[in-house]
């Protein structure tokens, strides 16, 4: 029998903990968990699920429209926010649940309160000291504002989910994930939105044709996006909030909303007291078997700022749980993730951009097609499809897949097994496409483009 109360505990209910305590109970580690808010993390109630049940919302914006040119008359169609968010509650409330359950389940004691590190073997949960072997903080992250005056009056992603009625004039500061999928969810359900954004482009650090791509689609679809435009001032006005710009102008809005990046939960947590090294931005660092700087405590998820993602964070969780009870030597392999930006259109991207393929490789081929969607021949739709390969020119190696259209996501998804196997240009070229598909196009793409063309 070990000495402490509990072989690991856990500070934090979402993704990672979630993953990593089931896991290292099943290998018959006594695991004990602490979450402060609601089972599920950011992920399940105020991120990724949520926010997709939106975009799916607000897609019937756009479908209604197309409807018209395949024989449809939709007359009196009508968006009612508050059975949006209730139903959207609803969910969130049942798949809470099922969170709650799997620790339940897999045997593991749950506190609902907040959790502070005492000493490097104990954790102290209302009120309450709890000893264990091993300690994982998975506490996640939270959204940050920009330091201007005013930002009190703006609203971030926690809050627009709980929003009492749709805004008519939404301004939506950053160029991020968040910003584009929520710019799309507002705009979608008929908010006027402004997309702001500091720098040259939004979706720094994507490939260079996607972003372009991307800004043009999103103004296609009604959304105003201001590249090199940031809020100098917020501040309230008779009809609204009035929002002042770095170029001097203004703009009224009933909602500002800031997606200007998340920061990792580390504020009052007692590691620094007890030599856990954080970074700049809070982040517990941890090496890559998720170890921090005091052997007995571990992180996992956005806690970390690794690559903030619902799905690392679970591998994380899980290779945390295999190296440390379960005998396993594991870790995540942060090559060729891919992930999605849910914004109308939407983004899907694995490995590497052109820019970043250049830079490993040298000699890099690009193929790149865009196109009219065939829904669209007939609904008359402006929208176009971008779909782009970056092959290394020496090995025929497919290093990257980026792709901007509808289902963006679900496409790149299977993609992304083919870049983990290895594919080449070679191999994309043998598949045979499904016709008509959007996705064929991947395995149908002849022609080298030499240079990146910029929109
Ligand atoms: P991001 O880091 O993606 O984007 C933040 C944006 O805000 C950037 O455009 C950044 O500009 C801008 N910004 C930052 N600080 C300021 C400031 N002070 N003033 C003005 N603009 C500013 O963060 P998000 O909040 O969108 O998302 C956080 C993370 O969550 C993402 O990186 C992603 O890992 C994850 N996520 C994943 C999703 C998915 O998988 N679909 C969905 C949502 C979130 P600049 O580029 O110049 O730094």
């Amino acid at each position: 029998m070990s000495q402490y109360d509990f072989d690991l505990f856990i500070i934090g209910g979402g993704s990672g903990g979630v993953r990593a305590g089931r896991i290292a109970a099943g290998y018959g580690a006594r695991v004990a968990v602490a979450e402060e808010y609601r089972y599920g993390g950011t992920c399940v109630i105020r991120g990724c699920v949520p926010k997709k049940l939106l975009v799916y919302g607000s897609e019937f914006g756009h479908a209604f429209e197309e409807a018209a040119g395949f024989g449809w008359t939709v007359s009196g169609a009508r968006f009612d926010w508050a059975t949006m968010i209730a139903n959207k509650d609803k969910e969130i409330g049942r798949l809470e649940k099922i969170y709650r359950g799997i620790f339940e389940n897999a045997g593991v004691k749950t506190f609902d309160g907040r959790a502070t590190v005492k000493d490097v073997h104990t954790v102290v949960v209302n009120g309450k000291s709890v000893s264990a072997g091993k300690i994982l903080i998975a506490t996640g992250g939270h959204p940050v504002k920009p330091a201007v005056p005013g930002a009190e009056l703006m609203i971030t992603s926690n809050e627009a989910f709980h929003l009492k009625a749709l805004p008519k004039r939404v301004i939506i500061l950053g160029g991020g994930y968040i910003a584009c999928e929520f710019a799309g969810i507002f705009n979608g359900f008929g908010s006027e939105v402004t997309q702001l954004y500091r720098g040259e482009q939004i979706l720094r650090g994507f490939d260079d044709d996607i972003r372009n791509h991307l800004a043009g689609e999103l103004v296609k679809t009604g959304i105003d996006l201001r590249v090199k435009t940031d809020v100098t001032k917020v501040e309230k006005g008779k009809g609204g909030l009035i929002v002042s710009l770095t170029d001097g102008s203004t703009l009224q809005a009933d909602c500002v909303m800031a997606a200007t990046g998340r920061r990792p939960n580390t504020d009052g947590l007692g590691l620094e007291a007890l030599g856990v090294d954080l970074d700049e931005e809070g982040a517990v660092v941890v090496d890559e078997y998720s170890q921090s700087s005091v052997p007995n405590i571990y992180a996992v998820g956005d806690v970390t700022n690794r690559m903030n993602l619902t799905p690392v964070a679970i591998r994380e969780g899980h290779a945390f749980a295999d190296t440390v009870f379960g005998g396993k030597s594991r870790r995540m392999v942060y090559e060729n993730v891919p992930a999605a930006v849910f914004s109308q259109p939407s983004v899907g991207t694995v490995g590497l951009s052109e820019a970043e393929a250049r830079k490993r490789f040298g000699e890099v081929d690009v193929y790149r097609t865009v196109f009219r969607p065939m829904r669209a021949t007939i609904s008359g739709g402006e929208g176009r499809i971008m779909m782009k390969l970056v092959v290394d020119a020496k090995s025929d190696r497919v290093v990257g897949v980026h792709m901007v259209g509808h289902e963006a996501g679900e496409i790149i998804q299977g993609i992304a097994i083919a870049l983990k196997a290895g594919a080449t240009k070679a191999d994309f070229d043998a598949t045979v496409g499904i016709h008509p598909t959007a996705a064929e196009e991947f395995v149908t793409m002849r022609e080298k483009v030499r240079e990146p063309v910029r929109a």
